[in-house]
């Protein structure tokens, strides 16, 4: 890594605002391989360097890594003018870190949205060609049979004339609303809902259980997130 600012690195570790944090520095609590600085504009070299607030070292990382679930209502997105935004629900300790969505829910679709600020892993996730794979679970005004399974198996035909790839449906309950779970391979635009359109049905709930190596936390509540393990973060990578 490159060098930077003492202050802004202890700001970016959220210990502060760069005003508090520089006075923290002048008051002598902190120091950079076991010398006390006095300067908050010393350059260290983050992740290398020892840096230790009042006798704590401090845990340097570049990339913070979110799993969230996704509530209706809110936009996977960093702005918005009127809309409620995911980054939103995040405190500020993890904001801080300016994560972004990886790739888009629709505004009422629920479930597992990855956060992160490593534009690298988001890329290589999102990247068409990598076929990630992405799961749902969706309830279905009308009953799935069979016949939708094998035409889903050979891609269906949405309205915008787009042949799909094959996806994998799973039939969990069939009825007058039916509930399934659909695992695709690229990610066009309202894929599920136009994918149900195209054999005469509507998608009424839906809400995204799995994406690549990674599946929905059942602990968390809607507008919840937790941090990935280590474990989560090396299968993505
Ligand atoms: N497919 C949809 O139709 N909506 C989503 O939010 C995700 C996949």
């Amino acid at each position: 890594g490159k060098q930077q600012r003492l202050d802004k690195v202890l700001a970016h570790m959220g210990l502060g605002t760069r005003k508090e944090i520089k006075k923290m520095v002048k008051a002598g609590h902190v120091s950079v391989n076991g010398e006390a600085v006095n300067d908050p504009g010393t350059h260290v070299y983050p992740g290398r360097d020892a840096i230790h607030v009042s006798g704590r070292q401090i845990e340097y990382r570049e990339h913070v890594y979110l799993m969230m679930n996704k509530p209706q209502g809110v936009l996977s997105a960093t702005e918005d003018k009127q809309a409620k935004v995911v980054v939103e629900l995040l405190q500020p300790e993890h904001a801080l870190f300016q994560p972004f969505p990886v790739g888009r829910l629709d505004k009422d679709t629920e479930g597992l949205l990855l956060l992160t600020n490593d534009g690298k892993l988001a890329h290589q996730l999102l990247s068409p060609k990598k076929h990630v794979p992405k799961t749902y679970y969706a309830i279905i005004q009308g009953t799935v049979t069979e016949k939708d399974v094998k035409e889903f198996q050979q891609g269906v035909t949405l309205d915008d004339g787009y042949h799909t790839m094959p996806g994998e449906l799973k039939i969990r309950r069939s009825g007058p609303r039916s509930e399934i779970e659909l695992t695709i391979y690229e990610g066009k635009f309202h894929q599920v809902k136009r994918m149900f359109q195209a054999v005469g049905k509507q998608v009424v709930y839906l809400k995204r259980i799995a994406m690549g190596p990674l599946k929905l936390d059942s602990s968390l509540e809607p507008g919840s997130y937790r941090e990935l393990t280590k474990e989560e973060i090396s299968l993505l990578k």
